[in-house]
């Protein structure tokens, strides 16, 4: 008997389907009284809107009208009626009692205050722990990998929740965490012979830079065959991928933004679902939150609702997303749909009219490497979304560049960015290594001091 696509066969053969959608209604109902017993702010809002028991949601259609999506604002204005309190906050919203809780993780709060992710004991065996396992077996992790654990672990989600859900995949987990450095991680993943890496996009790019310096020889020496990054979107960006994979000589996966992970197809298709049975996906319209239909090629922001366990308090929470959706079978024959990230609601830029997302400007300037070194940065005079034209640019010029080939590289890059993105930038070039480097997220706008 061969072996099996799946982790978990059962659901995962069955994502998108007639039988899936059944499931996801039983258990919407199940996880509808569970926050009208235990989180009355939830139980307000669904009161607000008619529903006072599972018995008043009898479609999936009922859901979105049923409570409106929970927005990072709605977040601040319930954290302020708390007093700030964060078990407060979380009593009034969770489904479960908070002794429950066994761990709390956060956001990176790169873009804001950090908000809590709190797992209870089924959600770290059940819940994240099932989504990391369905997308590990996924990317071709199996038993005796050997995993170097390069997340940053200090209250990441990606951090130890991770660590503490891995159960029976029979992989050795060897957590450095991205706290620990580029160098140390290199030197432990060679010491330990690790051959499967995660950790952010950014933090992978960084040590192949560092890893001649570190280890006297190439990123491919180490013999990483699996890489699954997250945290933030270069993993799904060709030019990022292609730099990635060559030099470490290995695959690379894009995890997160929610539950999914991308597939083996040589062309990047998007992150498959793959937790329909855990997690309801849903886009809706980021101006009017109106829900939209799932089709192929549709964008939204991205809205969550957990049909299980304590389940980290998203319900219909957004995370400030904007996904692509494509819902045709996907090339590579694996289930679920698939989504893109197109940018966040929050980075959203508007050139006169016209919507531009930093992750898509990182895309046209990565694919001019080796001209540039792939760093830059947007100039703005005054907080998004509105720029007043033209949008500022400064790029890294590429280390081997000579000044003589810089005009020409000027026209190029100005000229893809009107063919692509449809604005007309003003670039201010650089020296190579002038900008500060990340080893967690990359911040691409810088607004101007008054
Ligand atoms: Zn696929």
């Amino acid at each position: 008997m061969g072996e099996s696509k799946y982790w978990n066969p059962q659901f995962e053969e069955i994502l998108g389907s007639e039988r899936m959608r059944e499931i996801q209604l039983e258990r919407l109902r199940v996880q509808v009284d569970r926050l009208i017993e235990h989180a009355p702010y939830f139980g307000r809002r669904l009161a607000e809107n008619g529903v006072s028991s599972s018995a008043d949601i009898s479609s999936l259609q009922d859901w979105p009208k049923a409570l409106p999506p929970f927005t990072k604002g709605d977040y601040r204005a319930l954290m302020d009626d708390c007093e700030n309190d964060v078990y407060r906050f979380l009593d009034e919203t969770l489904p479960v009692p908070l002794d429950e809780l066994a761990c709390m993780a956060a956001t990176s709060g790169t873009t804001g205050d950090p908000q809590p992710y709190p797992l209870t004991r089924y959600d770290l065996d059940q819940f994240w722990g099932e989504y990391l396992l369905r997308s590990r077996w996924r990317a071709g992790v199996r038993p005796g990998d050997r995993l170097i654990h390069a997340f940053a672990l200090s209250m990441f989600l990606a951090g130890v929740p991770p660590l503490q859900c891995a159960r029976e995949d029979g992989t050795m987990q060897i957590p450095v965490g991205a706290e620990a450095g580029a160098g140390r991680i290199l030197k432990t993943a060679k010491f330990f012979r690790g051959n499967v890496l995660s950790c952010t996009p950014s933090l992978a790019e960084h040590m192949i830079e560092r890893a001649p310096e570190i280890l006297g020889a190439p990123i491919s020496s180490l013999g990483i065959s699996i890489i699954m990054c997250g945290g933030e979107p270069g993993a799904g960006l060709p030019a990022v991928r292609e730099r990635i994979e060559s030099a470490y000589g290995a695959k690379l996966y894009d995890l997160g933004a929610g539950m999914g992970v991308s597939c083996d197809h040589p062309t990047y298709q998007g992150m498959h679902w793959v937790a329909d049975d855990l997690c309801m996906y849903e886009l809706v319209d980021p101006a009017t939150h109106e829900p939209l239909a799932l089709e192929d090629g549709v964008e939204g922001e991205a809205v969550f609702t957990t049909l299980v366990g304590g389940g980290l308090g998203w319900t219909r929470l957004t995370l400030g997303d904007i996904h692509q959706v494509t819902v045709s079978p996907c090339p590579c024959g694996a289930s679920g749909l698939r989504y893109r990230i197109v940018g966040r609601v929050d980075d959203m830029l508007k050139v006169k009219g016209v919507i531009v997302y930093p992750a898509a400007i990182d895309s046209v300037v990565s694919s001019f490497i080796p001209r540039v070194t792939g760093e830059f940065r947007i100039l703005l005079d005054e907080p998004p979304p509105r720029v007043v034209p033209p949008l500022k640019l400064r790029i890294e010029k590429g280390r081997e560049l000579d000044a003589a080939g810089l005009p020409a590289l000027e026209e190029e890059v100005v000229k893809a960015m009107k063919e692509r993105l449809k604005f007309t930038p003003k670039i201010v070039w650089v020296e190579p290594d002038s900008l500060e480097r990340s080893e967690h997220k990359t911040r691409f706008i810088e607004i101007a001091a008054k």
